[in-house]
C-alpha cells in the first residue's frame, strides 16, 4: 500500500503500489523529492517493509562482498578526527582511540582522535546552538535526511558490512543483518515522524480550537554499544534527529570506525552542522561529563546494566543551572532463557537454542544463554544441542565459511574465559571450554556448553556475553517458568511447546519484553518485533516500534478560544 501523507489532511492509505506502478524500492521514491523541494507539504511514501537480507549463496553477492572487504582493507589504519559543529577536530599527541581487528589484534582498523572534557563541552555547546535552528526545520524535511541516508546505506551495504566484519568480528550474515536493521530504522522512524508530525486527534470542544503536537526535547547524548555498532547507533541517532533534537554521539571505543562511516554519510547528504556531533572518548570521563552536563536534556543509552545504572544515577542529579528533569532511555543487558517443554519439537528447539546461543559468538543482548529443559526430554535435547553446536565452524569471519568469529576485545575474551572457569565448577562441561589459539592471537573461544547448572548458579544468573550456554533441568513446566523468571533481567525469552495452555501462560507470566513462542529468541525485526526489556534490562523503550519516537519528543497542547 502507498501512504499518502498530507500535513493538512492526515494519513490515508490510498492505492496499491503496484496498481500505481510505483518503484518497489522504498528509497527511490524519495530521491525524486529532493531537499530543494522542502516547501512541499505533500509527501508520498510506501508502507514500511523490512530490508531484505543478502543471499550470499548467490555468486554475484558473494563476489560483491569479497570486493567490499578488499576495498575496505585498503582504508585500514588511517587517522580520523572528531566532528564538532560540522568541523573536523584533530587532537594531537597520544590522544588516540585505536580500533583493532579482534581476529588479528595487531591489525589497526583506524585511529580516532580521543575527546576530553573540553571538547565534550564544545560539542554540547555546538549541539545547543544547532538545536535553535534544527528544531524549526519542518518535520517533512527532517525525514528526508533519513530516507536519503537509507538510500546511501543500501547502495553501500557490503562496504558497511565489511567494516563490521573487520572491526568487530561479525560473520557476513550478522554484518548484513546489522546494516539491514540500520536501514530499517531510517525508513521506519522517517515514516513514524510523518505520522507524529501531523495534527493529533483530540476530543472536540465547543468554542475552542485545540491542537496537540510533538516538539523535540533539546540536546541529547547518544551512547551506543559495540555489539550492534551500526544498527543501534543509527536507531538512537535517527530517532533523535528526526524528532528535531541535536546530539552528541559518543560511539563505543571498540567500534568508532563503523560509527564514523555513518557520520560521513550524514555529512554527505548535507545534514546541517552541529546536528550530530561525533565525539569518540573514554566512557568514564567524557561519558560522565556529557551525562551530567546541565544542557543535556536526555540520554539515549544502550549497553551494560552497570553503565546504564551509573548513567541513571548521574542523570538524576540536578546540576546548577539545569532547568529540566533529564530523560533517560536505557536499554541494558539480558540473561535470556529458552524453555523446552516435554512435548516440544526437540529438533526445532535445539536448532533455535544453538542459533540464539552462538550467533555472533553469543554477544547479543537477546542471545540464549540459558536453556531450561523439562526433565522428561532433558537428555535427548541436550544431546541434540551438543551435536549441532559441535558442527559450528569458528574462525576469521572474513571467510564466509566461518559461522563464529572472535569475541569483541581482549577484555571480553578474558572475562568470558573467567566465567567458563567458574562454569566448569558449577556444572558439567559438555562442549568447548577453551580459547582457540591462532597465529594472529585472535580472541577466539570455542562454543561452550555447560549442563546440569543450578538455576541460582553464577553462570545461570549473570550476563556473560559470549559463546557460553548454561543448561538447566526443570522438574516440570511450572518449575521451568519459575527458573526462566529468576534473574534480575527481563529482555528476551522463548518457549518451545505444543501445549496451548502453556503458550498462553507463558504469554502472561514469562516476564520479558520480547517473548517468542516456538522460535528462537534472537533476530528482532524493526516494525515487526518492537524491542526492549523489563527490570534490569532497561526502560523497555521498544526500539523499532510505534511508541519509540515519543520518547524523543514532548507533547504540547495549544487551546484557542474561538
Ligand atoms: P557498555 O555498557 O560497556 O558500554 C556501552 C557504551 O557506554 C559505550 O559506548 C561506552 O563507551 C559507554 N560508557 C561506558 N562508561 C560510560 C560512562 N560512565 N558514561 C557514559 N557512557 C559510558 O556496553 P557494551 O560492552 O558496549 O555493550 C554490551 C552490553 O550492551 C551488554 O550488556 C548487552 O546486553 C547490552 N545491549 C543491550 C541491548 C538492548 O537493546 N537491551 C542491545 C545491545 C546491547
Amino acid at each position: 500500500m502507498l501512504l499518502k501523507i498530507d500535513k493538512s489532511f492526515g494519513v490515508s492509505a490510498v492505492k496499491n503500489r503496484h496498481e500505481e506502478n510505483m518503484p518497489k524500492n522504498q528509497g527511490e521514491l524519495f530521491m525524486s523529492t529532493t531537499l530543494a523541494d522542502k516547501e512541499k507539504t505533500l509527501l508520498q511514501v510506501n508502507e514500511f517493509v523490512n530490508e531484505p537480507f543478502t543471499d550470499f549463496s548467490q555468486p554475484a553477492n558473494k563476489k560483491a562482498m569479497e570486493e567490499a572487504i578488499k576495498t575496505v582493507r585498503l582504508s585500514l589504519g588511517k587517522e580520523y578526527p572528531l566532528v564538532i559543529g560540522g568541523k573536523d577536530v584533530k587532537v594531537g599527541g597520544d590522544n588516540w582511540i585505536i580500533s583493532t581487528n579482534p581476529s588479528k589484534p595487531d591489525e589497526v582498523i583506524a585511529k580516532f582522535a580521543k575527546a576530553d572534557q573540553k571538547l565534550a563541552e564544545e560539542a554540547i555547546n555546538e549541539a545547543s546552538i544547532a538545536f535553535e535552528s534544527w528544531k524549526k526545520v519542518p518535520y517533512t524535511e527532517r525525514v528526508q535526511y533519513l530516507f536519503k541516508a537509507a538510500e546511501i546505506m543500501r547502495k553501500r551495504k557490503h562496504e558497511l558490512s565489511a567494516w563490521l566484519i573487520l572491526e568487530i568480528g561479525k560473520s557476513w550474515a550478522e554484518a548484513d543483518g546489522d546494516v539491514a536493521e540500520a536501514i530499517d530504522f531510517c525508513e521506519f522512524y522517517g515514516r513514524e515522524m510523518l505520522r507524529l508530525g501531523q495534527a493529533q486527534p483530540l476530543t472536540p470542544y465547543a468554542n475552542e480550537k485545540n491542537k496537540l503536537h510533538y516538539i523535540p526535547l533539546g540536546v541529547g547524548v547518544v551512547i551506543p554499544p559495540w555489539n550492534f555498532p551500526l544498527a543501534i547507533l543509527v536507531g538512537m541517532t535517527t530517532a533523535s534527529i528526526v524528532a528535531g533534537n541535536t546530539i552528541v554521539l559518543k560511539p563505543s571505543s571498540d567500534t568508532p570506525a563503523i560509527a564514523y562511516q555513518f557520520v560521513k554519510i550524514m555529512q554527505e547528504i548535507g545534514l546541517p552542522k552541529g546536528v550530530i556531533n561525533f565525539l569518540p572518548g573514554p566512557g568514564a570521563s567524557v561519558g560522565d561529563y556529557l551525562v551530567s552536563h546541565p544542557k543535556t536534556r536526555y540520554i539515549a543509552f544502550t549497553g551494560s546494566k552497570e553503565v546504564g545504572l551509573r548513567i541513571n544515577e548521574m542523570a538524576a542529579k540536578t546540576q546548577p543551572k539545569q532547568i529540566w528533569i533529564k530523560r533517560l532511555i536505557a536499554e541494558m543487558g539480558g540473561k535470556d532463557g529458552i524453555i523446552v517443554d516435554n512435548d516440544a519439537d526437540l529438533d526445532s528447539a535445539a536448532e533455535g537454542i544453538v542459533a540464539a546461543a552462538f550467533g555472533f559468538q553469543g554477544q547479543k543482548c537477546s542471545a540464549c544463554s540459558r536453556a531450561i529443559i523439562h526433565q522428561d526430554v532433558y537428555d535427548k535435547t541436550v544431546e541434540k544441542i551438543v551435536e549441532k553446536a559441535k558442527k559450528l565452524v569458528v574462525g576469521d569471519p572474513q571467510d564466509n565459511n566461518n559461522f563464529m568469529g572472535p569475541v569483541a576485545s581482549k577484555s571480553a575474551y578474558e572475562s568470558i574465559l573467567k566465567y567458563i572457569e567458574t562454569g566448569k565448577k558449577e556444572g558439567h562441561l559438555l562442549l568447548g571450554g577453551n580459547a582457540i589459539k591462532t597465529n594472529a592471537n585472535g580472541y577466539f573461544i570455542e562454543p561452550t556448553i555447560i549442563a546440569d547448572v543450578d538455576p541460582k548458579a553464577k553462570i545461570s544468573l549473570e550476563e556473560i556475553f559470549g559463546p557460553v550456554l548454561s543448561i538447566i533441568k526443570a522438574k516440570d513446566w511450572q518449575h521451568a517458568l519459575e527458573i526462566a523468571n529468576n534473574t534480575e533481567f527481563g529482555l528476551t525469552g522463548a518457549v518451545y511447546t505444543k501445549n496451548r495452555s502453556h503458550l498462553d501462560q507463558a504469554s502472561n507470566d514469562f516476564h520479558v519484553g520480547n517473548l517468542y513462542l516456538n522460535r528462537k529468541c534472537t533476530g528482532a525485526l524493526v516494525g515487526v518485533h518492537p524491542f526492549g526489556g523489563f527490570n534490569m534490562s532497561g526502560t523497555d523503550s521498544k526500539a523499532g516500534g510505534k511508541d519509540y519516537l515519543l520518547l524523543f519528543t514532548q507533547a504540547k497542547t495549544v487551546s484557542e478560544k474561538v
